[in-house]
């Protein structure tokens, strides 16, 4: 008897935060959690403007969620939510996990998501994926990739951007969709695309541009990317025909996801509807910052960590979302990152989670429980950024310094550390090893934080020539993809793009931050070596083993001459790789160097800044010269 009980209840669905609004023909059911409300009503608008309403109270169940039900066809209209605690009423709200509002989000949407799919949507497939260290993701923000006027993009600016095909250059040459086909990166990660509060939507006509982190509605994407952002189902839409045509091109797409604060507190649903619960507090009850933007949010708190968990897994099933790149996540704990990759795995295995494993500031939470860096062995397939690499390649933000591609020799260990993808190695010869296995770290040198790459090398490496510096650009770059790490590139970068020496252009206008497609034909020889690296990468097997322990067999670091000269060898390739081994000599000095190679005849797939995956010519042992601020690459 009590074990039929028991199946019985597993059958009950439990709620779900997700579940706040379910349009039905007849009637839609409303269900809002809060622990701690006494009173909580919503109300339902004709409109987003009009100030009448209709009010029905909700009705608490013995979970802390509160519902109620409209009869009648509600598509079409809007609503928000208040609740009344400690003597007041709270602010309205539209929930804290709407899935369509009006303009600039302030009241929720009721939408029927059944009308939001485009044809052939019930048909989309994500493109096929084997292993996370295949992957090299490309990431833009939808204004950067498209606003300039030789993009030869219609829908500048909009998520549509990226359903065009057949886009040119004013030189003629692909851009849009059709670039990064032939780029051949395989993931965009696409900047904030979720609902958020920097940019009004009421004036888009103004061009302002901001890069996204100030979530207000978590679930819904952001109205200034759609062609219509007072149709709550267009910009719904608009999202699911740029997954699907990115999909049929081969692509897959990363969402970067903000969960770690609010755009504010007083301001958002997360701090109207339940106060304080999902944000962390100073034990002087002040808000928490570890985000450094005024609050940090708790998801160590059950309802937060839950939220976070149904946020994911929604954009995956809903939108089809193939991973999702996780902002500060050093401020969420350890225990969540695991639960959210279960859930998703759930969905699809091959769908990605990597973020930053830092934090702005201390979060108020033990450090040992948190997701940083260091801890990311134990949280298996999450990965995290490697700002070891990206130091020792180029320098570190924090100063000028060179890096090991611009001449500096003192990172040459952590350079080391990164083409092993950041795990235990050879004693820690080369460092801690953080990643587990070499899928979770993320390798890369810039992203939309900071200098880009030219700037950066126009700062520390100041006074080289245009030559020079164009031979540490690919060089570092080389780094990053010879790496068995998963790989990321920063969008624009293979067009040699500056941001005039702004490194943090988080809200300068679109001449600072727009990728200068002419240059696809200016710097055509810079384009064409990220182009053949990334071949070079995706054809052999060895730069990508996959595994800690693959790698530990097979790599090897060969001594030479010079702080300024690594050699990386991978061997005994049989049966894994077309090659039977690969060598990698990466020269970060001005000199030309000389190297012993093992014995053998060659391949040369990169030399003194040329790169082609199908050769560039033959090479014997034993001796090879390496030219200044250059990689040689070989194949047996
Ligand atoms: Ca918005």
């Amino acid at each position: 008897m009590l074990t039929a009980i028991a199946a019985m209840a597993c059958t009950v669905k439990p709620t779900q935060l997700e579940d706040e609004c379910l349009y039905g023909k007849n009637k839609t059911m409303f269900t809002f959690w809060s622990p701690v409300a006494e009173q909580m009503e919503l109300r339902i608008y004709d409109s987003a403007e009009t100030e009448d309403f209709e009010t029905y109270a909700l009705k608490k169940d013995d979970n802390n969620f509160w519902h109620t039900s409209v009869k009648g066809d509600l598509f079409g209209k809007y609503y928000t939510v208040r609740s009344y605690q400690t003597g007041e009423w709270s602010e309205e709200s539209p929930g804290i996990f709407a899935k369509a509002v009006s303009v600039n989000g302030a009241r929720a949407a009721v939408v029927d998501m059944s009308k939001t799919n485009p044809d052939g949507w019930a048909d989309d497939k994500r493109p096929a994926m084997n292993d996370s260290t295949d992957i090299v993701v490309y990431e833009t923000h939808l204004r950067d990739f498209t606003m300039s006027p030789n993009s030869g993009i219609d829908h500048k600016g909009k998520f549509l951007a990226l359903t065009e095909t057949g886009t040119k250059t004013a030189d003629g040459l692909a851009s849009g969709i059709d670039h990064l086909k032939e780029l051949g990166i395989t993931h965009v990660q696409i900047l904030p695309m979720f609902d958020y509060g920097s940019i009004d939507e009421t004036t888009l006509s103004k061009g302002n541009y901001n890069w996204g982190y100030d979530p207000i509605n978590y679930n819904v994407p952001e109205g200034g990317y759609s062609t219509d952002p007072y149709d709550p189902t267009a910009r719904i839409k608009e999202v699911k025909q740029m997954v699907q045509a990115l999909h049929a091109a081969g692509i897959r797409v990363v969402m970067d996801v903000v969960y770690n604060h609010t755009y504010n507190v007083a301001g958002c649903a997360l701090g109207r509807v339940v106060p304080q619960y999902f944000y962390r507090l100073n034990s002087d009850g002040s808000y928490a910052n570890g985000s450094g933007c005024g609050n940090e949010t708790a998801s160590d708190h059950e309802m937060m960590r839950r939220f976070m968990v149904e946020s994911v897994c929604y954009w995956a099933r809903e939108y089809h979302i193939d991973g999702f790149r996780f902002d500060l996540m050093g401020i969420h704990d350890q225990e969540t990152m695991r639960q959210i990759r279960a859930a998703l795995d759930k969905i699809d295995p091959t769908i990605l989670t990597y973020g930053e494993g830092w934090a702005a500031m201390a979060p108020a939470y033990p450090e040992e429980d948190l997701a940083m860096k260091r801890w990311t062995w134990k949280m298996p397939r999450v990965g995290a950024f490697s700002d070891d690499i990206r130091n020792a390649l180029i320098g570190s933000p924090f100063d000028h310094e060179r890096g090991f591609a611009s001449g500096n020799s003192a990172g040459k260990n952590a350079v080391c550390f990164g083409l092993v993808g950041g795990i235990d190695y050879s004693d820690g010869k080369f460092g801690d090893g953080w990643s587990g296995e070499p899928m979770q770290h993320v390798s890369y040198i810039t992203c939309h934080d900071n200098y880009c790459l030219r700037d950066r090398i126009d700062v520390s490496a100041a006074g080289e020539s245009e030559d020079t510096k164009l031979r540490m650009n690919k060089l570092a770059q080389t780094g990053v993809l010879v790496s068995q790490g998963m790989t990321f590139i920063y969008g624009g970068e293979e067009l040699y793009r500056t941001k005039l020496g702004i490194d943090n252009s988080y809200q300068s206008p679109d001449s600072i931050n727009t990728i200068p497609w002419e240059n696809k034909l200016k710097y055509n020889d810079l384009y064409e070596y990220y182009r053949q690296m990334i071949r070079i990468r995706r054809q052999h097997k060895g730069f990508r083993l996959g595994s800690a322990e693959l790698v530990r067999r097979h790599v090897e670091f060969l001594p030479s001459q010079s702080e300024a000269l690594i050699i990386y060898h991978i061997k005994d390739l049989e049966g894994i790789d077309s090659a039977k081994s690969l060598v990698v000599l990466l020269n970060g000095s001005a000199e030309t160097m000389e190297a012993d190679i093992p014995a053998g005849d060659y391949t040369i797939l990169a030399q003194d800044g040329k790169a082609n995956a199908e050769g560039l010519g033959h090479i014997s042992s034993p001796s090879i010269k390496v030219a200044p601020y250059s990689a040689t690459i070989l194949a047996q």
